[in-house]
């Protein structure tokens, strides 16, 4: 027995007691400090995430597609097929990450494409409020990027590149936590192939920007000027891998109906005659797009390869724009109401003054942003005297006060004959 416990060993590296600085005793065996010092590097390098990283963004939530869409709906109304796709689609991206992270778990060796996501729909119908809610929701670094200001290198305006070097600042230039960031590149419709573009800044047809994006999108190793732009050509470069990023892209693609349309009507034709019985809906063409639709429009084949997610956002009717108004989380009215709240004053709206700013965010073909330009249009006045004026408690705002403070403003003036 004595001679037995002199013959305590680690029962991984089989290094005696007398060689080892600690031997820990389990249940079974016992561990030497040299294993726990390797076992932990193993532990470090299996789920790639570096234990001393104080980024804010070092926890990645992964939630269920029915949990995001289910916060989603806090925030954007409506919208339910986006938001549907747009949950799917970023579920699967991340679980990407957590299965590069949990390489044991998951050892049969299936790559996992990457899901970049294309949305369209016409502006402000939420398709930046939806990328930059699902960011929020994940925790994870988020940057718009408009791919009007693109250009192909050589030429006046920004490289591909540039759109890494925001992500990097919002990431507070931490790397790892901007490879698995969220990009949304809006108005990805701009840069279509156009025989008849206008622009002299840029390269004529679009597609040098287009190709220029290709790279980032697919995902590979991009030097990324920190500072971004051209302006500082002696800043070091920060070498940024895009295999983790989800590209969210967004465009009004104005015209497009045309295009569905015209296939649409080709399929009818080569399938059923009546596009009533075939069942569809005309009234809503955006529905049936497809990766087709957006080559005709000038996208080049290989870009939309590389956003395999496509889906649409449906046009803002007067119901849907009432619930905008009122029901989100930061919901303008809320959002109204708690101003004044915070210079002690409680304000109510009359029946009937929602119902005629919807009118006239309607009327002035503004959507949903046009909300907003209204009710400061109306509130202006108020929002100026309340303040200095302590005797007032409580305010409602008629109908009447709401049609003459809009009727005087210069928003009027944009009044769509
Ligand atoms: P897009 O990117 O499609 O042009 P945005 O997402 O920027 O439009 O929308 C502009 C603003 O309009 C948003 O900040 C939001 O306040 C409001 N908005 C648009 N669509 C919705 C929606 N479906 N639900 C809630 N708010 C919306």
């Amino acid at each position: 027995m004595a001679k037995e416990e002199k013959e305590i060993k680690c029962s991984f590296c089989g290094r005696r007691k007398q060689e080892t600085d600690v031997l820990i005793a389990g249940i079974t065996g016992h561990i030497c400090n040299h294993c726990v010092t390797q076992a932990q590097t193993i532990v470090r390098d299996e789920l790639s995430q570096p234990l001393t990283n104080t980024s804010p963004f070092n926890t990645l939530h992964l939630l269920k597609p029915a949990e995001i869409k289910k916060h989603l709906d806090e925030y954007v109304i409506g919208q339910d097929e986006a938001k549907k796709v747009l949950s799917v689609a970023v579920y699967n991206h991340y679980k990407r990450l957590i299965k590069k992270q949990s390489k044991a778990q998951y050892k049969e060796e299936i790559e996992l494409d990457k899901s970049n996501v294309i949305m369209v729909g016409e502006t402000g119908t939420g398709k930046t409020l939806l990328a930059r809610t699902i960011a929020k929701i994940l925790n994870v670094p988020f940057c718009i990027a408009d791919a009007t200001v693109l250009t192909e290198a050589g030429y006046v305006g920004e490289d591909v590149e540039s759109i890494l070097s925001r992500l990097l600042q919002a990431a507070d230039y931490d790397v790892a936590a901007t490879e698995r960031g969220i990009v949304f590149i809006d108005e990805i419709d701009k840069i279509a192939r156009k025989s008849d573009n206008p622009s002299i800044t840029r390269d004529v047809s679009g597609e040098g920007v287009q190709q220029g994006l290709l790279k980032l999108l697919e995902g590979s190793v991009v030097a990324v000027p920190p500072q971004g732009g051209r302006k500082h050509p002696e800043q070091k470069m920060i070498q940024v891998n895009t295999k983790d990023i989800l590209f969210v892209c967004g465009g009004a693609f104005d015209g497009i109906l045309r295009h569905i349309g015209k296939r649409m009507q080709t399929q009818a034709i080569g399938y059923n005659v009546n596009k009533e019985k075939a069942g569809i809906d005309t009234e809503n063409l955006l529905q049936y797009i497809s990766p087709q639709d957006l080559k005709n429009y000038g996208l080049i084949p290989e870009l939309i390869g590389r956003l395999p997610v496509l889906t649409y956002l449906n046009p803002l009717d007067a119901d849907t724009l009432r619930r905008i108004l009122s029901e989100p989380k930061n919901a303008l009215i809320k959002q109204y109401s708690h101003l004044f709240e915070m210079d002690g004053v409680k304000i109510t709206f009359e029946k009937g003054v929602l119902d005629f700013i919807v009118e006239k965010a309607l009327e002035f073909k503004l959507g949903a942003r046009g909300l907003r330009s209204i009710c400061e249009a109306i509130m202006m006045d108020m929002m100026f005297d309340t303040p200095s004026d302590e005797s007032v408690k409580e305010l409602n705002l008629t109908l009447r006060y709401a049609k003459d403070k809009l009727k005087k403003s210069t928003l009027n003036k944009l009044k769509v004959a």
